[in-house]
Formats: C-alpha cells, structure tokens, sequence
C-alpha cells in the first residue's frame, strides 16, 4: 500500500491485492458516500451497509493512504487528553461517556475480527504508563485517581517491563494492539462482500448540497443522500480547521541484538511523550519506539527528529538494526475532545469526524459507531458531547499557525530561468528551500539525479507559505497541515488540489 510520505512504515510490507476498486455507477443515487478510507471511513461505511445503506467509499489515493498506515495501533482504554483534563472541561458524566466510548470501540474491534475472521496479530496487552519526573509523579497520580473515580482500571505497578529508568509505574489492563493494514483489508473485504462499492484514486473535491448531494470528484459527479468526510481533517475551509491543529509524530521500527522485545504497551510521561510495542513481521519482532512530535511545518529538519529518537532509543535498548522509519500526521483539538457529527456550515445530511490526537484507532471505530447511529437510528448518546458545532475554546491552546507564517500570493511569473535559481539556492542533490526571486516566492527541490523542481510555495487552501520536511521528502503548510510531495502533488487534506508546478527554463548548453 502506498502511504503520504517517502518514509515505508512497518505495515506497508501487507499486500492488499484481493481488494478491488470500482468506479461510481452512473445514475445511482447512494444512500451514504464515505469519503476517505482509513480506518474512521472503512469502519463506518461497513457498519452503514450492514445496517441496509448502499454505500460508495472513495480514496484520493488508496486505502489505509493516511494516517492509518503511519499510526503505531495501540488500542486504548485512555487518551492524550487525560481523565481528569475531561472531568475538569465537561464534567464526569461526559468523562464516564468516553471512557465507555473506549470500551465499545475495542470491543467493535474484536466482534470485527471474530465475525470476520480477520488474521490481524490482535493481542490484548497490558498498557505501563512510567513517570520520569517529580512532575510527572503527581501527574501520574492524578491520571490513576481519575480513572478510578470512571472506574477505568489503571493501578499503581512495581514492574515496569520497559528499560527505561523511571520514578512509578502504572500498569493499565485490556489493552490491545494489532496490525492496522490487515484490520483494514480485512473490514474491506467484509465491505466489499456487503454490496458496498469501493473507489480508490478517487478524490472528493466539492459538495453542491440539496436532498440529494452532487459530489465533485476527480471521477465526475457522484450523487447521494448523505455524505461523510472520514478525511482525517475535512477538506476545502472550515471552522473545524481552526479548531483543530496538525502535528507530526516519528516511529522507528527496530531490532535488537538481545532479544528482549517488551511484552506490553508503554508510554513515558515526557512531553511530547514517547511511546512503545513490540510486533512481528513475518517471523521478525521489531521494537516500535515513537515520539519527539511537534506541530506540522514548524521544524524544517524533520530528519533531526529521526536522530533524536533513535539516538533516545539507543540509549535504553540495544539496537541491532533501524529497520523501518516514519513520521505521520495526526490532529489535536481545541478542546482535547474528537468532532464527530454534523459538518459546521453545511446542511443535515453531511458529517465529519476529526481532531483524533494520538488516539484515533479508537476514536475512528467510535466514530463509526456514532456515524451509524446517526445516520440509521437519527441519534446516538454521544452526538452533543462530541458535537462538531460545539464551542468550547480552551485556554492554553496555542495558535497552531507558526508564528510569522507567511500568507503568500500567487505568483505573477509563470515561467523562471532554471539556471538562475540553481545559483540562488545553491541546492545539493535531495535538498530543497524556499526562495525568494524577483518578488515571487517559490519551493525549490534539486532531485537525487540534479533535477531542479519548483512549486508554488502557496498552499491552495488558504495561502500559508510551505515548508520543507527533509525525511519525507513533502512541502507541508504549517497552518492547517496539508502536504504535498516534492512536485506538488497533493498527499494530505485539507487542500483538494496541487500545489502549483511552476516551468523552468533550461539553461543553455553548449556554443
Ligand atoms: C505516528 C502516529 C502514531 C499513532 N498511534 C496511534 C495509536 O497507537 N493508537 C491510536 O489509537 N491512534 C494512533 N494514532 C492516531 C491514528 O493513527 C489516526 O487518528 C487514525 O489513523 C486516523 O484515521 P482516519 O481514518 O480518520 O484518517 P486517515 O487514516 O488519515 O485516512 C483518511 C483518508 O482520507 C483520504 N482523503 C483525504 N482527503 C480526501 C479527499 N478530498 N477525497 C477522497 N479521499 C480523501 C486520504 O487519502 C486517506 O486515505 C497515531 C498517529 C500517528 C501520527
């Protein structure tokens, strides 16, 4: 499966090939259109056509593309945004719903499996969460006392299985882990076999909205009652984008030269914190270690990031081989709470699920859970706590646009001389920068062969100035995290089209 970034992730080794794409049907009205097939769009649009909706899912690219096939798929019973932080902004009844929300997304996923007879590498785990400072001890203790009073259980340990020097330890029962891609292909399959349609290479780039929705695709119109943007982040403008913020998290995936793969799910309490699993890969275990986040755009050597993990992991494992590297994208709300439901400013019949944080292999199944409800039974107990209409800005949370974005305009010069931006930027092959020339500003990439390559630097969704990520070889908006890769294809929502390709001038060669 192809994923949003040049980094191969360790799920990416699963071959997909029985899963069929299809085209929209002409003349059909679909009851439900999915648009975006991760794990929120290929849960709901299941559940939607077992529940008698004939459903169409579409992929700008292809299944398990997002976030989904760069997550790290521990399975949680609690959340970056502690118990205690939900308790203190909606109360505890609101914080009991989550939690339950935690459990039925984990109990979905095993009636899935065992209906299905999905072959996932599903194995429950327990989950050690480990304190590192005095700071993180009273933390700690908040996070155990919260969870208690939900009776979510988490208690206090004297084994950590991580080798990681730490002040206390608590162990949380019924976690679990799997593999994301095969989970993924195998609800697909389940989809497929259902009577739903599934389109890959298919991107959603507008809605002209009535009773009956008229889709604006790559691949023409499609028409259907109700709508769903399962998109990690809905595309096109929308409050939804100011509510929530794009960040990037960097996973290695490793063996040891000892053997000693932990046997549960770890997390550290640092800030960003780090996080840990083991998992086999045809026959191979590997260490999956992730951490050193930071908000999309606002580090320009993404590959430092890379050398700071691995250098941390090196430190407390004994590393025989990096095996696999990534880096992927996920968003924090304002609130610390997911949206899901109706889409902000648009009629009744279209529905959006974002701002997952770390989380959204759970969120994204209780999305699917809320969605169908709606949509099937008109209601569902999670539709106001989770409303994406809600207002509740918090205090703290900090304006994710890098601060001196630039807005950039569109340039006024099609055509620039290759051999004078190859002097201005004075690239090494695999190196790219944005420069300044004759008043446009443009992104520059010199390929592995000398080729120079120059977009734009104006992201198409609301004019934010691009910026480079070295380790994934993509051009990403620091405002509301669309990506695009080196020539300026679009990886990444919200924006719907390219970056702009601008023609360079060859240099003249010769007499
Ligand atoms: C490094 C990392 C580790 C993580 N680890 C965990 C974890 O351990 N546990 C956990 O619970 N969560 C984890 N998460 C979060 C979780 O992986 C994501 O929240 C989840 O995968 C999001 O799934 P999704 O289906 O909503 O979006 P995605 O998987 O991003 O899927 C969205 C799809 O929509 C498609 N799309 C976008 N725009 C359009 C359009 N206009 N038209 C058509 N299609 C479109 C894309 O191509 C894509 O395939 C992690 C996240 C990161 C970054």
């Amino acid at each position: 499966m192809n994923r949003d970034g040049a980094c191969t992730s360790i799920w990416q080794t699963h071959n997909n090939e029985a899963l069929i794409s299809g085209r929209p049907q002409a003349g059909i009205v679909y009851d439900v259109i999915v648009v975006g097939a991760g794990i929120t769009g290929v849960t709901t649009a299941l559940l939607l056509q077992h529940a008698g909706k004939s459903c169409i899912l579409v992929d700008a690219a292809n299944a398990g593309f997002g976030t989904t096939g760069g997550t790290t798929a521990h399975l949680n019973t609690f959340y970056d945004t502690s118990y205690q932080m939900m308790i203190d902004n909606f109360g505890e009844e609101s914080a009991r719903l989550i939690a339950q929300g935690a459990r039925s997304a984990i109990g979905l996923i095993k009636s899935n499996i065992s209906t299905y007879n999905i072959e996932c590498d599903f194995e429950e785990k327990d989950g050690y969460l480990f304190s590192l400072t005095e700071k993180q001890n009273e933390e700690l203790d908040e996070i155990v006392s919260a969870a208690s009073k939900l009776e979510v259980a988490i208690e206090f340990s004297t084994k950590n299985p991580f080798p990681i020097p730490h002040l206390k330890v608590a162990r949380v029962p019924g976690q679990a882990q799997f593999h994301p891609l095969k989970y993924l292909t195998g609800l697909l399959l389940a989809f497929q076999e259902a009577g739903g349609t599934l389109v890959e290479n298919c991107r959603v780039t507008g809605i002209k909205e009535g009773e009956v929705l008229e889709v604006q695709s790559s691949l023409g119109v499609i028409r259907a009652r109700n709508s769903i943007y399962a998109t990690h982040i809905p595309p096109g403008v929308n409050v939804l984008h100011f509510r929530n913020a794009p960040y990037r998290s960097y996973v290695l995936g490793v063996k040891l030269k000892d053997d000693e793969y932990p046997a549960a799910l770890g997390y550290d309490m640092d800030d960003p914190y780090h996080y840990y699993r083991t998992q086999e890969i045809e026959g191979q275990r590997y260490l999956i270690a992730g951490g050193e986040d930071h908000k999309t755009g606002h580090e320009e050597n993404t590959e430092e990031s890379f050398r700071r993990l691995e250098s941390y992991v090196r430190t407390y494992f004994r590393v025989e081989e990096i095996s696999f590297r990534w880096s992927s994208q996920y968003y924090e709300p304002t609130d610390g709470l997911p949206y899901i439901g109706i889409l902000p400013g648009h009629g009744s019949n279209v529905y959006v699920a974002t701002g997952f944080s770390g989380n959204g292999m759970i969120y994204g199944t209780l999305a699917g859970l809320i969605l169908s409800n709606l949509l099937v039974n008109g209601k569902s107990i999670y539709e106001k706590l989770l409303s994406p209409g809600r207002i509740k800005p918090m205090a703290g949370f900090s304006n994710f646009v890098k601060e001196g974005a630039d807005v950039v305009k569109h340039l006024v010069k099609s055509v620039f001389p290759a051999e004078q931006l190859h002097e201005l930027s004075a690239l090494a092959n695999g190196e790219a920068q944005v420069v300044k020339f004759e008043g446009n500003i443009m992104g520059l990439y010199k390929d592995d062969s000398g080729e120079l390559h120059a977009v734009n630097s104006s992201c198409p969704h609301i004019k934010c100035s691009v910026g480079w990520n070295n380790a994934e070889k993509s051009w990403d908006c620091p405002c509301h995290g669309s990506r695009f890769s080196f020539d300026g294809k679009l990886l990444t929502a919200p924006a719907v089209t390219d970056l702009q390709k601008v023609d360079l001038t060859e240099p003249k060669t010769g007499n």
